[in-house]
């Protein structure tokens, strides 16, 4: 296969154990080394999209908020680097879900995750506050059907959000739109249930040998599992596309 797009989670795909390490770096100079583009499609905040497009010069477009967000690099004359955002919902789901979150916090005895503070298109909840009571837990998810809000869950987070936002979807939109590569051109790097839009409609998926913990409860897995301690997170992005860009 001849890639001419990498897609990829962040979190337990690019940082090992949490920790970003210098295989991060090797996979972006193995990529720039084949004028390959990256594009970072997290969970996370805007404003982490924001730090990783500052800082990662060899980046220039990342997918963040489980694909409500998109945000850009465009250089002026003097090469200099500005943010643009765009927003993948529209301006009347992110009002909606404004007034939910604000409705949802006064109603119930929970709070929202601190980095809700940096978030556009989606929220969070703590699960260990919600783990700690079966009824409320009940109550809150009752809440936000009853609102037509979407949810779902990560190890440490009820996410929820309004409109039609997914990580796969964030990706045509980008390719539609600012590339025009063929899905089938591009492969996917993750490890976890928000990732699973992607391993559902993307024809070349790969997940790190880390997904193991979670693949009985994915309905649609990645086309490719990569095993052993040696293709843990960035280990395994690193390997599998040594093979490939030979
Ligand atoms: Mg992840």
């Amino acid at each position: 296969m001849v890639v001419k797009q990498v897609f990829s989670d962040f979190d337990g795909t690019l940082t090992l154990h949490d920790e970003l390490t210098t295989h991060f770096h090797e996979i972006l100079e193995l990529l720039k080394g084949h004028s390959v583009p990256l594009v970072i499609c997290t969970g996370r905040s805007k404003s982490w999209a924001h730090f990783l497009l500052t800082h990662f010069f060899d980046l220039e477009y990342v997918i963040s908020e489980g694909g409500g967000s998109l945000t850009y690099v465009e250089k002026d004359k003097e090469g200099r680097r500005h943010l643009k955002d765009v927003t993948l919902v529209s301006d009347e789901m992110t009002t909606k879900l404004q007034f939910v979150a604000k409705e949802l916090i006064e109603k119930f005895p929970v709070s929202l995750s601190v980095d809700s503070f940096g978030r556009h298109t989606d929220r969070a909840i703590e699960l260990s506050d919600l783990k700690k009571d079966a009824h409320l837990n009940q109550e809150v998810r009752a809440f936000l059907l009853s609102h037509k809000v979407n949810f779902s869950t990560s190890n440490v987070h009820l996410n929820f959000w309004c409109g039609e936002i997914s990580k796969i979807k964030a990706i045509k939109t980008y390719l539609e739109k600012y590339k025009k590569n063929k899905l089938e051109e591009t492969i996917f790097f993750g490890d976890s249930l928000n990732d699973e839009t992607v391993f559902k409609d993307h024809p070349n998926t790969v997940g790190v040998s880390n997904i193991d913990k979670v693949l009985d409860q994915l309905e649609h897995k990645p086309t490719l599992i990569l095993k052993g301690r040696e293709n843990v997170g960035p280990l395994g992005v690193l390997n599998y596309l040594k093979s490939l860009l030979k």
